[in-house]
């Protein structure tokens, strides 16, 4: 998405965008109302693992949904599934 600033786009997206990485870079953006209200520390580890495996391969939320779970994962709305893959398969409550 072009034209508007990262903290507009998590204005706009709410309670739907916790967390952006950029692709093929070094930044990691947070929503700070979703971390500082979430007591689930894996969650929220899983989230920034998220987004550094964004960081790292330059690949879209899409493309790593299709890697994970096939066509019938991809949802460029919710990529939460993702951040769920990473906390059952890397993070213990
Ligand atoms: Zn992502």
């Amino acid at each position: 998405m072009t034209g508007i600033t990262v903290a507009q786009f998590m204005a706009a997206a709410g309670s739907r965008a916790m967390a952006m990485g950029d692709l093929n870079g070094n930044r990691v953006f947070i929503n700070p109302a979703m971390f500082l209200n979430n007591p689930d520390v894996a969650w929220n580890s899983a989230t920034f693992l998220h987004e550094l495996i964004d960081n790292v391969t330059g690949k879209l939320d899409t493309t790593l949904q299709g890697n994970l779970f096939g066509l019938g994962g991809v949802n460029p709305f919710n990529t939460a599934n993702i951040t769920q893959k990473i906390k059952d398969d890397c993070f213990k409550n």
